[in-house]
């Protein structure tokens, strides 16, 4: 077996770690094949290349898009070029729609009676938005104790500071990866299990399968890793992990078979890096 993580997030998105903190931690477990995937930014990317480069831990460039079909239905991009115009421009309008998004929430929370107001959240130039950001906010004014209860309570379906997705559709994301020269992987098939069409996303250029993820029992891993032989889709893996504090803090490092971590050494942004 070797250890691999394909999925990390970092502050710059909703994780709780500075990039560089995130290749520290995955290299302390012996990471392999690192990405970090925020959502909706790169602006990780140069932070966690140079520690990478440090450490030595293979960095591929990646991106995880939220699509408005599902809150959990994300597409990974890996080997994406982060200097691609086209891709920031995009990426860029998708920040701004979860700052919308999160304003409305913000709004309807305060309808419901919370004393919190947009201002009080963080804002760094070229990060994302999200409800882990609203969750930190009503646990900092004391009126959730971590983000899962802020969640419970607040921010999902049918609570009262929930607004629905509001990302590009599904094959929107995946042209946006695949035309900035990346793999479009999806995220956690096993968290959106009943609302996946794998035959109409492979053939708009869906490549990969996220098979290796903490969540997902061995027997859905082996029906995973069936349907991506069965659609030709690259298996990925990985922790989605976010940092202490984040209540998705299983930490960095996933375990993959060795002849699946030498299919996962192709995959553009590590192919060609001379770690092979
Ligand atoms: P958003 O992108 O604004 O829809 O927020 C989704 C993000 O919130 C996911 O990527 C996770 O990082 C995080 N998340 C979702 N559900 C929970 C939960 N129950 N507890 C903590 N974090 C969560
Ligand atoms: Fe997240
Ligand atoms: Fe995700
Ligand atoms: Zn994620």
């Amino acid at each position: 077996m070797r250890v691999i993580d394909l999925h990390t997030h970092s502050d710059r998105s909703d994780g709780t770690c500075s990039p560089e903190q995130v290749v520290r931690e995955a290299s302390a477990r012996g990471t392999e094949l690192l990405a970090l995937a925020d959502h909706d930014t790169m602006s990780g990317w140069n932070e966690a290349r140079a520690a990478a480069r440090r450490l030595g831990v293979p960095l591929c460039p990646a991106v995880e898009i939220s699509t408005c079909f599902h809150d959990s239905l994300h597409i990974l991009g890996y080997g994406v070029d982060p200097g691609n115009k086209q891709l920031a421009l995009r990426l860029n309008d998708y920040r701004e729609r979860r700052m919308t998004r999160v304003r409305k929430m913000v709004g309807l929370l305060k309808e419901a009676g919370l004393d919190i107001s947009f201002d009080e959240l963080r804002q760094r130039e070229g990060s994302s938005l999200g409800r882990p950001h609203v969750a930190d906010l009503l646990r900092k004014k004391g009126l959730a104790a971590t983000r899962q209860e802020a969640f419970s309570r607040f921010l999902v379906p049918g609570k009262p500071g929930y607004v629905g997705p509001c990302g590009p559709c599904v094959e929107e994301a995946i042209s946006a990866v695949r035309e900035s020269g990346g793999l479009a992987v999806l995220a956690h098939p096993g968290v959106v299990m009943g609302v996946i069409d794998l035959p109409a996303w492979t053939a708009v250029g869906l490549g990969g399968l996220e098979v290796f993820y903490p969540v997902h029992s061995v027997s859905l891993m082996r029906r995973l890793m069936e349907a991506a032989d069965k659609y030709g889709l690259v298996a990925t893996g990985g922790t989605d992990y976010h940092g202490p504090g984040s209540d998705r803090e299983a930490r960095a490092g996933i375990e993959v078979p060795d002849e699946i971590f030498e299919k996962m050494k192709k995959i553009p942004g590590f192919a060609g890096m001379d770690h092979a």
